[in-house]
């Protein structure tokens, strides 16, 4: 399995990265590589030019502050794994990251890389649906915020421009009494998400006061269960609250079928796996 021919640049700051996808339409940013590659191999990405941003130092950084969790573009699953003020602010996260790809993956794969490739079955869109917030990018134009409740739009395909960068994305720091989870039934071959089932509820004593909930793996993108999220504001989480109310989660979805998993398969492990990361169970 070899790659189409292409060119090979090192940018030297996110200016620099910018102007080379501009200068050549046919460029892509090179951040892990372990989604562009493995699709270059396969000769479903055709990249004339690879713009490496690795040696950015800038876009390494993770920020934890009262609101949110800000993630640099080049930070590595392990970096954020590795971060105690991620895990204490956003255990879903780290809980995430821990049960995807290998530890290759992990060592060399970015958040920020999955977000952009947007994988149907990959787990953390999932994740960042469940918390909120914002991917900042920039290009030619200048910078902007995407909310990330727009920025998935379909099959491998984002709200981002061809010729931005993103250099960081902006995650909501759910309260200090918030659960969240994040449960999935991984490919036995590959590991990625068959179905994932992301939940971030705040509660107001013992009912819920607001929930997000973010599915991947059983449509062509990742979404988030509005209806569901609307239903379970006022109800008390426990199993027989909420059982009725997750059964009606999947009514609204174009949910896919395939020779792993057939549609009815994963409607099913939907309303299982949203019920688990509800409960935490
Ligand atoms: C063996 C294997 C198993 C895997 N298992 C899982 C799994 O279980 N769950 C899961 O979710 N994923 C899994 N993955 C995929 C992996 O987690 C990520 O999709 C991948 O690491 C993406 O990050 P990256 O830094 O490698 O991105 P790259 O591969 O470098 O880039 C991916 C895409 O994003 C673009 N891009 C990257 N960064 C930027 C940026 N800053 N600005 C603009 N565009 C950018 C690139 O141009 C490219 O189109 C697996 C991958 C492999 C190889």
């Amino acid at each position: 399995m070899f790659p189409g021919a292409f060119s090979y640049t090192r940018a030297t700051s996110v200016a620099d990265a910018v102007a080379r996808l501009q200068a050549n339409p046919d460029a892509k940013i090179l951040a892990g590589g372990h989604s562009l590659l493995p699709a270059m191999k396969l000769r479903l990405a055709l990249p004339g030019e690879l713009v490496d941003i690795r040696d950015i130092a800038d876009l390494r950084g993770i920020d934890v502050n009262d609101d949110a969790v800000v993630v640099g573009a080049m930070a590595t699953y392990n970096d954020i794994r590795d971060n105690a003020e991620v895990a204490a602010a956003l255990p879903i996260l780290v809980e995430a990251i821990q049960i995807l790809g290998d530890a290759q993956v992990r060592e060399h794969g970015t958040l920020v890389g999955s977000l952009v490739h947007n994988d149907p079955a990959a787990d953390l869109t999932a994740v960042v649906l469940a918390l909120g917030g914002s991917v900042h990018a920039v290009g030619p134009n200048g910078e902007r915020d995407i909310a990330l409740d727009d920025f998935f739009v379909d099959l491998w395909t984002t709200q981002l421009e061809p010729d931005e960068v993103v250099t960081q994305v902006r995650l909501n720091r759910p309260s200090a009494t918030s659960r969240m989870a994040y449960r999935k039934y991984p490919h036995p071959a590959s590991g990625y998400a068959v179905v994932g089932v992301a939940a971030v509820v705040e509660m107001d004593g013992d009912t819920v006061a607001s929930a997000r909930v973010g599915l991947t793996g059983a449509t062509n993108t990742a979404v988030r269960l509005t209806a569901l999220e609307d239903a379970l504001a006022g109800s008390k989480l426990d199993e027989a609250s909420i059982a009725s109310l997750v059964q009606g989660s999947v009514e609204d979805l174009t949910i896919n079928g395939d020779q792993f998993a057939s549609e009815t398969y994963r409607a099913n492990l939907i309303e299982v796996l949203t019920r688990r990361a509800l409960l935490g169970d």
